[in-house]
């Protein structure tokens, strides 16, 4: 491991102006920071742990604005009733014990899994390695992405939350040295294009400040697709927020995870599902279908095809309260 530095920032100002020097990295709950140091992700000059800074806390007034180092455990233990998209998709997420570290800021800005990127032996990547190349593409594709991906990565983000706010159209509060601005949840994460090796819309120099949450979502949920049932990361995942006339939808808002390098909403669906009843399963299914007439599955994850779909058909009936 590269020697570095640490140090401890007390203030905003403090931690952009040690941002500003190349080679300074942030730590948060350290979580993932500290697994990159140790796998040769991160070698950074100088390591600044931002946990000293005042961006804690969960402020309420018609939606959620949350200081980026609140913890999963506490986002989670407030969004239960009110936003139960949210806190399905904290409990799903990694153990509790991470979730009392690992904070939301860090959550989002965590990197794929990727089992080339992650590899203790270093391969060609272009995420990690810029112009190396993309293991992922002659190798195995089982859990890449369908949606969004270029010839120079194919993988797909992890975040659960991300995933969530996406379909709550939240946003994310930057700070950086030209100032403040806001990015939707949706444009958050890049896709890879041409530089895989940008991972968020975040410039290096900046800083998440909080996450904003619109008005509150009861009619929502989440569901996780995994190979086992705790302490492990979506094969697929939807996210659904709906609102209903009775038992017909008035809008839908649909976002799945495990596809892309992005939550990926479903916009062509969301269209499709106005004026449908929550309890038609096959009207469901054939508007959900819409989304998806430009899936492009790679050699071994045409399944994500079809398991995202009926994932997304089955989030939206559980937040419909469908019979
Ligand atoms: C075994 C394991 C299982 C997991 N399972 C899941 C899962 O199922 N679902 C899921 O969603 N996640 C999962 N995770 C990921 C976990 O949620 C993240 O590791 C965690 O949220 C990162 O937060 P942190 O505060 O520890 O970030 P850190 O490790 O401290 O930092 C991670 C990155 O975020 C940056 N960062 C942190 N805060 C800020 C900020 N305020 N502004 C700008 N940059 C910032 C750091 O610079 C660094 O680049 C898992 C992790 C592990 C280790
Ligand atoms: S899919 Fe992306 S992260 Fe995975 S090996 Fe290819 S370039 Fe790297």
């Amino acid at each position: 491991m590269k020697t570095f530095t640490y140090s401890r920032a007390t203030t905003v100002e403090d931690a952009l102006a040690a941002l500003g020097e190349p080679g300074t990295r942030l730590m948060a709950g350290g979580t993932e920071m500290v697994n990159w140091l140790k796998e040769g992700i991160e070698q950074p000059d100088r390591l600044v742990d931002i946990t000293a800074l005042p961006l804690t806390g969960i402020a309420t007034d018609s939606g959620l604005r949350v200081g980026a180092l609140t913890t999963m455990s506490e986002l989670l233990d407030r969004t239960t009733v009110d936003y139960p998209v949210l806190a399905e998709s904290l409990l799903r997420a990694a153990s509790p014990q991470l979730r009392n570290m690992a904070t939301v800021g860090g959550n989002l800005q965590q990197r794929t899994r990727c089992p080339y990127f992650r590899s203790d032996t270093k391969v060609p990547c272009n995420k990690r390695e810029p112009g190396s190349g993309c293991s992922a593409l002659a190798g195995d594709t089982s859990g890449q992405a369908i949606f969004g991906w270029s010839e120079h990565c194919v993988a797909t983000h992890p975040s659960d939350l991300a995933v969530a706010l996406a379909a709550l159209d939240a946003s994310i509060e930057v700070r950086g040295p030209r100032g403040e601005r806001t990015i939707p949840a949706t444009e958050f994460h890049l896709l890879p294009g041409d530089h895989p090796e940008r991972h968020t819309a975040l410039e290096p120099d900046e800083l998440i400040v909080a996450v904003h949450v619109p008005a509150p979502a009861p009619r929502s949920h989440y569901l996780k697709v995994r190979e086992r049932v705790s302490y492990e990361f979506a094969v697929v995942s939807a996210a659904a927020v709906v609102s209903l006339d009775g038992t017909v939808i008035d809008a839908a808002r649909i976002a799945l995870g495990g596809v892309a390098h992005r939550p990926w909403r479903l916009t062509a669906a969301e269209s499709a599902l106005r004026g449908v009843s929550v309890n038609d399963k096959e009207a469901i299914a054939q508007a959900i279908a819409e989304s998806f007439v430009d899936a492009k599955p790679l050699a071994d994850n045409g399944y994500k095809v079809t398991l995202a779909q009926r994932a997304a058909v089955r989030a939206l009936m559980t937040a419909g309260g469908a019979r």
